[in-house]
């Protein structure tokens, strides 16, 4: 069976990770999480001190960008998490403050372009499933499968509203919305790689798909295209 490169692309809250992780466990892929990357620069500066609430110190975050060492290792379980310079700030990064640094370090165009390089040697030997946000686009435009997965804000605010509160979190529903339609807003309208569907892309509404429909969709395409 010929080994692809799956990029799934879309909206903060659709789901993608899910269905990522759930297809490179079938086909035996590597997952790349690629919006944890940008979370963990989003940490770095926060632990630096270098994010308030209206400015980034992009001036010390280039110099440092370098020796910032972002890993993915399989815990015990199986499952992907992620490393900051040999620590592991797999939850650390799932929280409100953290996915908005990364909303606003994304848009800077020295952190896309690193990490868009560490992206790219990940995938050279194919056999990825990687998602985030210019992953059909730019990091990887020649992929052989390509998604672009949406959903409407309400439903992906909804899910994240219930993933926050099965963790312990406190939170509220209107603060979740608001900070889903603003990092819309911002992954659509920013200068360096803005979220666009790619022209080769399938799109995939899943406001009204199972879990399971959603599934059997992406096994058929992802079939389609290793038969081939
Ligand atoms: O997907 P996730 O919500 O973890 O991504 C966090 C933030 O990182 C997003 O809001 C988006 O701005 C940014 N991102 C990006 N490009 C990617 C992945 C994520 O700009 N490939």
């Amino acid at each position: 069976m010929k080994k692809i490169i799956v990029a799934i692309d879309g909206f903060s809250g659709c789901g993608k990770s899910t269905m990522a992780k759930e297809l490179a466990r079938e086909a035996g892929y590597v997952y790349v999480d690629t919006g944890a990357m940008y979370r963990a620069v989003s940490l770095f500066c926060i632990q630096n001190g270098w994010m308030s609430d209206s400015e980034i110190n992009s001036e010390a975050l280039e110099a440092h960008i370098s020796s910032i060492l972002i890993e993915f290792r399989t815990n015990e379980k199986g499952i992907s998490e992620t490393y900051l310079n040999g620590k592991n700030i797999e939850n650390e990064i799932r929280t409100l403050e953290v996915a908005n640094g990364a909303s606003r370090v994304s848009t800077l165009g020295f952190v896309r372009r690193e990490l868009v390089h560490q992206q790219q040697l990940m995938g050279n030997k194919k056999g990825i499933v990687m998602d985030g946000r210019d992953i059909g686009t730019v990091v990887f435009p020649t992929a052989e499968l390509k998604i672009f997965l949406t959903a409407s804000p309400e439903t992906r605010a909804q899910r994240r509203f219930d993933e926050m509160v099965e963790k312990g979190e406190e939170v509220n529903y209107e603060d979740v919305l608001a900070n889903v339609i603003e990092r819309d807003d911002r992954d659509q309208n920013r200068a360096e790689s803005p979220l666009r569907k790619a022209d080769d892309a399938i799109e995939i509404d899943n406001s009204n798909l199972t879990r399971a429909e959603q599934r059997e969709i992406l096994r058929t395409l992802f079939a389609e295209k290793t038969l081939q």
